[in-house]
Parts: structure tokens; sequence; C-alpha cells
């Protein structure tokens, strides 16, 4: 199979149809074998059953429905579990990312050697104030922190090797940080294509502005992650021996003092207590680190989610 499409969708039934049959199109006009995987992450409106009745008539369609809304990452992530193309392509449910895109994007990872392709949504027709100045620092910073140079981490249009979103694990609201995720999981050749972009024409965003203050937390996490989440002890180890070593030395510094110069009042002293803190936090570190070394070595590496139906 060619093509896997994988598309995350809560509440859009007006938009389901219309995508559907514009994704057939493209995929027709080009000789593409293809899949359509939908993801219902919870939807309360009747998207589902507007995806039962779709696939009634094309069989290419697959689709998963979540028991409840667990987020645009989980949907993602179970779609790409069960995606069989050559190219995996996500796309977003409400129509702002075009179909059209998919022969060029197919072509950059069939035939040019792309790992992951990320959309970039040049021109956007969203709001200014609430979407287009804080995503450009949110892109800014994101640059500046992974050394990936993407304009545009979070556009939903993105195409992937397959064996790329089979060794990716996406939860949470990581969706934004998939090329962080996949650079660190070892996939290097990462590119970026222009897409064209446009307004929602049903429904509304999903996303409010407590995007930012938890893209931000999920982009400290994810460095973290990317760095010391296979050796967390190398991190909390290290901290921790050192602090208490400190704290150590300057126990040893007081107690020659009361030995040998005959200094008494040892915890009247700062220096005492600084030396026990030290010590006592250091052994935590040290402690920390050592189960979360447990955890890390003996935690099963994929997360489950309530599955409901599947097509
Ligand atoms: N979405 C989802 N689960 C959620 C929120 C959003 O599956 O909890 C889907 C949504 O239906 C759409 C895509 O993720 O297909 C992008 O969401 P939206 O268009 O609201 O985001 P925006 O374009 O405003 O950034
Ligand atoms: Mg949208």
């Amino acid at each position: 199979m060619d093509i896997s499409v994988v598309i995350p969708l809560l509440n859009e039934e007006e938009s389901l149809p219309e995508l559907e049959s514009w994704i057939r199109r493209v995929m027709e006009e080009n000789r593409f074998s293809y899949e359509i995987i939908f993801v219902d992450d919870g939807s309360t409106d009747s998207s589902w059953k507007i995806i039962q009745d779709l696939s009634k008539n094309n069989t290419n369609i697959h689709a998963l429905r979540f028991r409840r809304n667990y987020g645009k990452s989980p949907a993602l992530n179970e779609g790409f579990k069960i995606a069989e193309g050559d190219v995996v392509i996500t796309m977003d449910a409400d129509l702002q990312d075009s179909p059209d895109e998919i022969p060029e994007l197919f072509d950059m990872v069939k035939n040019q050697g792309y790992d992951l392709v990320s959309g970039w949504k040049k021109k956007r027709y969203d709001s200014k104030f609430a979407k287009n100045i804080p995503s450009k620092f949110f892109n800014f910073t994101t640059r500046l922190m992974t050394g990936i140079k993407l304009h545009d981490f979070n556009c939903g249009l993105k195409a992937y090797r397959n064996d790329v979103v089979k060794n990716i694990e996406v939860y949470g609201e990581m969706h934004r940080y998939i090329p962080v995720i996949a650079k660190s999981a070892g996939y290097k050749k990462i590119g970026e294509k222009v897409v064209h972009h446009q307004k929602r024409k049903y429904g509304t965003t999903k996303f409010g502005m407590s995007r930012f203050v938890r893209g931000y937390l999920d982009l400290l996490t994810i460095t973290f992650i990317s760095k010391f989440g296979k050796r967390p002890m190398h991190f909390f180890g290290g901290l921790g021996t050192i602090l208490f070593l400190a704290g150590f030395i300057m126990g040893i510094y007081l107690a020659v003092q009361k030995i040998f110069n005959s200094v008494y009042g040892m915890t009247d002293r700062p220096l005492f207590y600084l030396a026990l803190i030290c010590m006592i936090i250091g052994t935590q570190l040290f402690l920390t680190g050592f189960i979360a070394e447990l955890i890390q070595t003996n935690s099963p590496n994929k997360k489950q989610y309530g599955i409901s139906d599947r097509i």
C-alpha cells in the first residue's frame, strides 16, 4: 500500500464527508493505493455515525473510536499503530489542510529520501492575536532549544516513512513536537514543504490559549526526556552525588575543627545545617535516579487507550 492518511478528529461532523471525497479524488487521480484511518477522539456529535456511513461506500476507510476525549496525540498514536502504507500522512479533519498536497508529500518521502516532511503554513488563515504571533514565538523557541530548523512545528499536515511512526510514541500533547521525537529516535532527514492553509470552514478550534502553557511544559519535558529519558541516573545520580559530597566535605571540615581546634557549638553554625541539607537532598536525588532507572527498565513501552469500536 502506498499511503495511509491518519486523521484525528473531535466533533467535526460537517467536514468529514467533504474531506473524504476530496482525499478519494486525489488518490484516484494519482492511482495511489491507500487507506484513510479516522481516529474519533471521543466526539459527542454525529462524527462516528458519519464515519460508519462513509466506510460503507469506501472500503479503504478504517476507523478507531476512543471511549472519551484523550487528545490529538493519543489519537495520532493509535492511528500510527495500525497504519500500513509506505508513507503515512497526518491531516486535520477540519479542511484547513489540503489533500492536494498529498502527491508531493508522498514523493518527498518515497523518492527523495526524507524520513519526515512537515507542512509549513507560510500564509496562515487564523486569527492574528490568538494564533499567528504566539505561534511565531513558539516556533522560534522550539528551534532554539532543539536545533531543528523548521518554521512550523505544529502543522497538522505531515508525512512520514512508515517505520518512523512505528518507532515513536506520541502522548500527552506531544503532537506539536513529533519532529523532535523523531529526531531523538534517530531520524535525521527532516524536511519542510510550504502548504496551503485555509480558514476553518465548519465548527470551531478545539484548542484554547492553554495550548501555549502546556506547549512550553511539554517542550521542557521533551528536551529532558530526549536527553536523559533512557538514562535518568546520569542526571539525578550525578546531581545527587555532587550535593552529597559537598555536604560530606562540609561535615568533615566541621568535625576536624571540633576535634583538633576544640571549636564547640557545632550545631549553632549555619554550615552545619547546610551540610545536613546537602547530604539529605543529595541522597534523595540519588534514590530518585535509582527509582527512575528501575521504572524505565521495567515499564512496557506502549501506552494503552480505551478503544471502543473499529472498522
Ligand atoms: N482534535 C482531536 N482531539 C482533540 C482536539 C483536536 O482529535 O482533543 C483534532 C481536531 O478535530 C482537528 C485537529 O485535531 O482535526 C486540529 O484541531 P483544531 O483544528 O481545533 O486545531 P487548530 O487548527 O485550531 O490548531
Ligand atoms: Mg484547525
